[in-house]
């Protein structure tokens, strides 16, 4: 069995830990746990580009709202730790919500461009001022050279990528593509929360998403191609929360090819369960 990494959970902790791998070359992949086959891909992808591998693990109160699934939200730690510890991972964070967010905390960041577009953000207000600050927080607590996001939340990356440089952080934001099980469904810690019939549903997305990345990179009308998967995904049993193409660096609409190169995103409802997805045309 492997030696499990070194686990911290207090911010002096941290830099004792982290002071002698600095010269090294620290990658960061932050992470709320429940860890799969793509938490791992973005952790051996890091491995690549840094002699030193930290991962976070802190499910963020923050970016939940109260109606949402932070109480229930997977958490499998021994797990993570055991997978962590095969990746030769150096060493795990993994704060308490009262180490990150202490007595008196007052500071909220409000992140605009790419958090603005009306995609999570329309569905989710309170997401990205969370995610922002405890990615500002992740990354001025372990400084590291570059720190890793997944695809699959691509508004996400987008915003972390804005943030990074608007903060002047001295970090470089790298986004890994996303891992999918077999029949095209992203790998997501929320697919344990799907019935076997919604299980069965849920790769529609996938299969519209590339469906229609297809029509459009064959000149077919951006608007009529997207109506098609808005009734399929429906037809399929979801509820949809949006289907859209955007601008991939700034998200912003997009009427045809010309105005640049074009993400695909989707985000819908299937039983108790919200799935996202995107794909690049
Ligand atoms: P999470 O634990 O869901 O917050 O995800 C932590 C990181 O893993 C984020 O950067 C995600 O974008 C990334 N991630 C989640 N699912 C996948 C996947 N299927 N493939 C690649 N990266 C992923």
């Amino acid at each position: 069995m492997a030696a499990h990494p070194r686990v911290v959970r207090t911010v002096p902790a941290l830099r004792r830990a982290l002071a002698p791998l600095r010269k090294a070359g620290i990658a960061l992949v932050p992470t709320m746990g429940a860890l799969h086959a793509g938490h791992l891909a973005l952790v051996r992808l890091a491995r690549r580009r840094a002699r030193r591998v930290v991962v976070s693990i802190f499910v963020n109160p923050t970016q939940f709202a109260p109606q949402e699934d932070f109480g229930s939200y997977p958490r499998t730690f021994k797990a993570d730790l055991a997978a962590l510890a095969i990746e030769k991972v150096d060493l795990v964070w993994t704060p308490s919500a009262a180490v990150m967010y202490p007595e008196g905390f007052a500071t909220r960041l409000d992140p605009g461009g790419a958090a603005k577009a009306g995609l999570e953000d329309k569905f989710r207000p309170h997401f990205f001022g969370g995610v922002a600050t405890v990615v500002a927080k992740l990354l001025l607590q372990c400084r590291p050279d570059i720190a890793l996001f997944g695809q699959k939340d691509y508004q996400q990356l987008c915003v972390v990528t804005q943030l990074a440089r608007d903060l002047d952080l001295p970090v470089k934001i790298i986004g890994a593509p996303t891992v999918r099980e077999k029949d095209g469904l992203a790998l997501s810690s929320r697919n344990v929360y799907l019935s076997m019939q919604e299980r069965a549903a849920a790769p529609t997305l996938y299969r519209v998403l590339k469906a229609s990345a297809r029509r459009i990179g064959k000149n077919e009308a951006i608007e009529r191609v997207l109506a098609d998967g808005r009734g399929d995904i429906a037809r399929a049993g979801f509820a949809l929360d949006y289907l859209e193409a955007r601008h991939a660096q700034t998200l912003e609409p997009v009427a045809s090819r010309q105005d640049g190169p074009i993400r695909l995103l989707v985000a819908a409802r299937i039983g108790k369960t919200r799935l996202i997805d995107n794909v690049a045309v």
